[in-house]
């Protein structure tokens, strides 16, 4: 793939400390141009800066916007590794296909990321946890307001540098439990990583945050009885011994850091089990003492203990509000691999 790259004249100083999640952005951004007849064309590194949309693009209307989450990641040797990119860039073709955006080769989008990787490399902060979180997006990009099937799109990449997401240690948040919105239902996007998902949450996120809890945990949208995912996050319970995470059902995320999570659990000899977990069946084994552990999985946070849940009116505590073992095994397995302090068995790490 031809990638043309137009480097700013005016780069920012770089910012080392505080960095956040998601406010800096690095000097420059990839984009690319889709049109039915023509195919992607005009890929591009250009200075990052605003973007110019006619105000009848289908973007702004229709809501067809997908996008992916993953981190550079800066090794104790210097070197810049990405994980499992591979797999961002199917989902983000799963996600095309479900909205009617058009998909890319695998390998060109897999290109796109790592030439863009290696023109922001020194933005790669390399402090404990840090990382250059790379936001890869995609828009519907029609200049007319009628409904029909999308012909042009617009591919962008942006990245952010971005500082450890606990900065004040591994601290068990506090979930609730949904009763009365829902995020998604089979049939619809919940498996898909598109803007609209994340409409359809604020209500009840808002609703969360006012009682003082992190995020949102859902049920299922047709019987309100099973246990999805929470906001950002895939989830993961330690019920007598097991591990028990909700199966990919098609109203679910596929967290990368679910799957990743599952093996190596496996391969460190636990059971897990991808099935229906219903809410009742939760706050049985938190009754009978059966509910060890609970955790939520994704890029930002890896892992992120699950201390409190609030269900009908009543709080509920898990593992005495602490981080529990398996939750800790999981978060140094995979940090280790991602930072590149542990040797990747998995060859799941790619190399800029
Ligand atoms: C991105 C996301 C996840 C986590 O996926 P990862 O690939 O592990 O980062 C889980 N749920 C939702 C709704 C998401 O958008």
């Amino acid at each position: 793939m031809d990638i043309k790259i137009e480097r700013t004249t005016a780069p920012k100083e770089k910012q080392t400390e505080n960095l956040g999640f998601g406010k800096i952005f690095t000097d420059h951004m990839f984009i690319m141009n889709y049109n039915r007849e023509k195919g992607w064309y005009n890929g591009r590194i250009v200075p990052f800066g605003s973007i110019e949309l006619h105000p009848a693009t289908t973007v702004f209307h229709y809501g067809a916007e997908i996008f992916e989450g993953l981190k550079a990641y800066r090794r104790a040797d210097g070197k810049v590794q990405l994980f499992r990119p591979i797999e961002n860039v199917k989902r983000m073709n799963s996600s095309a296909e479900r909205i009617g955006l058009p998909q890319m080769p695998e390998q060109d989008m897999l290109e796109a990321i790592l030439k863009f990787v290696e023109v922001e490399q020194d933005w790669v902060p390399s402090g404990e946890g840090e990382s250059l979180y790379l936001r890869p997006f995609m828009i519907g990009a029609d200049e007319h307001l009628g409904v029909h099937s999308i012909e042009n799109a617009i591919f962008y990449i942006i990245a952010s540098p971005s500082g450890s997401y606990y900065t004040e240690g591994i601290n068990p948040v506090k979930i609730m439990i949904e009763e009365e919105d829902v995020r998604a239902v089979r049939g619809g996007t919940g498996y898909t990583k598109c803007g609209g998902n994340y409409a359809a949450a604020n209500r009840a996120g808002e609703r969360a945050e006012k009682k003082g809890y992190t995020q949102v945990l859902w049920l299922d949208g047709v019987e309100r009885k099973y246990i999805e995912e929470v906001g950002a996050m895939n989830v993961m319970f330690k019920i007598d011994g097991t591990i028990v995470t909700p199966m990919l059902s098609g109203s679910i995320l596929p967290g990368i850091t679910r799957k990743s999570c599952i093996e190596v659990l496996k391969d460190a000899g636990y059971k897990v089990e991808e099935r229906l977990l219903s809410v009742d069946e939760l706050l049985a084994a938190l009754q009978s003492g059966t509910l060890e552990e609970a955790w939520g999985c994704g890029t930002a946070a890896v892992v992120s203990p699950i201390g409190q849940l609030y269900y009908g009116g009543q709080t509920y505590t898990i593992n005495d509000n602490k981080i529990g073992k398996v939750t800790q095994e999981l978060y140094d397995k995979l940090t280790g691999i991602q930072w590149g302090k542990i040797e990747d068995n998995y060859k799941w790490t790619v190399q800029i």
